[in-house]
């Protein structure tokens, strides 16, 4: 999910933003952010031309392989370590044919939760190119300054992406990243986590009454009273105009049902502006086992949008809850095919496609294993088909764009699947009982062990020659 951290996130006109980010993209020291999964989020030019490589190709590739591409497969790493510690000292790193001393810095870098997100990493050359030091003693202390600058604009650059401007409130990205984490939760250990949907009501009237500033003015107060009343582990983020979204961890329905009503009501109670009154309308929904976000987040909206609908000022809720009116939770399905790192291409379009179809596969497991409804179980065969099949297709095109010279055997392979897919929603249609065994079979066993995990590792070595391998895929 992490997307770059390329210049054209920071917001344009904040003069603070670019400085710092002029800072730390025209910075002569290395600096480069990577993400928890290993792939680089971030790396400056300085960085980048040490190992040979465009700064833009970096971004979404996996550290491990970008190091062994330069030649330094040893050199230079932020490796996973760094995520849990600042750590600070000299080091020898062969680049470039030649030994050369740095001064590196590892660090963490925290969530609004104080988890880690990601790891970065700032290294100064020390010694002058002839490879001796006028004055060490000095040259060593003017490093030590430089890093101290450098990391801390180095954690405002990282805040000030995943921050709204106007309003301190966590942007859309962060919301991305925080709730897939909720999400894998819930998935690996059975935790509850909720979504509130926030809109405030006639927003468009307060601006057209008292003007953009008090509309301005309202929003930032809103944000101060919301963060006042939820949990420290609860975060709210700006999803855009006057709508908002708070993720609360570790929070049924019927729980998340308390804070939306107490947000509401501490909104109307609030006077946020002299004028007139600001009401919310609030929508609810508590996380469903092997849906994506964007479902997750849909049914909060329209909840959202009924209880605008019914008169707004008011709380609705989606009804789905894991939670049986005994208080006993059903469990997520115990039956899950977890993605790894180590599945990873390094090309980020067919890492994407993959993570979907794993997550499509998941969806279709639990329907089967909660014995959904007959028709909830075709459509997600159905799905998981055409995604199959969509796949396999930029894959073939792939293939010839990079050359591979399996492809042929490859294609083979995927119309051999499609058509055993084919067989099997077929089979589930027709049949009386829907073939649970078979099909829990053909998803884990032939499509994500043999092929995904397989043979698809084939052909990853050939991404490399692709001109900015990375994030390319060619389009039809
Ligand atoms: P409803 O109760 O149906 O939500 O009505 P509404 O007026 O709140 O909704 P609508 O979507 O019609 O209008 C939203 C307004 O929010 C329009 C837009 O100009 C204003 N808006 C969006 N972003 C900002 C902002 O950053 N500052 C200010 N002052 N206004 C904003
Ligand atoms: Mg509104
Ligand atoms: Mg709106």
């Amino acid at each position: 999910m992490s997307e770059s951290l390329a210049q054209t996130d920071i917001p344009v006109g904040n003069a603070h933003a670019s400085l710092v980010h002029s800072l730390v993209a025209q910075s002569p020291a290395l600096i480069a952010i990577r993400g928890d999964d290993g792939s680089y989020l971030y790396a400056n030019d300085a960085f980048a031309q040490m190992l040979g490589l465009p700064a833009e190709s970096l971004p979404g590739r996996h550290e491990e392989d970008v190091l062994r591409t330069a030649g330094v497969p040893r050199a230079l790493r932020i490796g996973g370590d760094a995520a849990t510690a600042v750590t600070f000292g000299e080091e020898d790193a062969i680049v470039g044919r030649r030994a050369r001393r740095f001064l590196v810095t590892r660090f963490p870098l925290r969530g609004a939760d104080g988890g880690t997100i990601a790891a970065g990493m700032i290294a100064t050359e020390i010694g002058n190119r002839t490879g001796t030091v006028a004055n060490p003693a000095e040259h060593a202390e003017h490093a030590d300054t430089r890093h101290a600058e450098l990391l801390h604009a180095l954690e405002q650059m990282e805040r000030l992406a995943y921050t709204d401007r106007l309003t301190g409130a966590w942007n859309r990205r962060h919301l991305e990243d925080a709730a897939l984490l909720e999400m894998s939760r819930a998935e690996r250990h059975g935790h509850a986590a909720s979504l509130l949907v926030l809109d405030v009501d006639h927003f468009k009237e307060i601006n057209d009454q008292f003007g953009h500033a008090v509309g301005d003015y309202v929003l930032v107060e809103l944000v101060r009273r919301i963060r006042g009343d939820i949990r420290r582990a609860d975060t709210v983020t700006r999803w855009g105009g006057e709508e908002f979204v708070v993720l609360a961890p570790d929070t049924p329905l019927r729980e998340a049902e308390l804070l939306a009503r107490k947000l509401c009501a501490r909104v109307a109670e609030a006077q946020l502006s002299s004028a007139r009154p600001v009401t919310i309308s609030v929508g609810v929904a508590e996380y469903r086992c092997g849906e994506s976000l964007e479902h997750w987040l849909g049914r909060a909206d329209r909840a959202m949008y009924r209880a605008k609908n019914a008169g707004r000022n008011r709380v609705v809720l989606d009804p789905f809850t894991a939670y049986a009116a005994d208080g006993t939770r059903q469990a997520c399905s115990p039956v899950q095919l977890i993605w790894r790192d180590s599945y990873r291409s390094g090309n980020e379009h067919v890492d994407r496609q993959h993570q979907q179809l794993f997550e499509h596969a998941n969806r279709l497991l639990h329907a089967l294993i909660s014995h959904a409804a007959r028709d909830e179980v075709l459509e997600a065969m159905q799905a998981l088909v055409e995604d199959i099949r969509a796949h396999f297709e930029d894959e073939e095109r792939l293939h010839g764009s990079i050359g591979f010279p399996a492809r042929e055997a490859h294609a083979a392979e995927h119309g051999r699947l499609l058509e055993r897919a084919g067989r099997l929603f077929e089979r589930a249609r027709d049949d009386a009982e829907v073939p649970v065994a078979d099909v829990f079979e053909f998803l884990a066993y032939d499509v994500v062990a043999q092929h995904l995990v397989g043979a698809d590792r084939q052909y990853f070595p050939y991404l490399e020659v692709l001109p900015g391998t990375g994030n390319a895929m060619p389009c039809a």
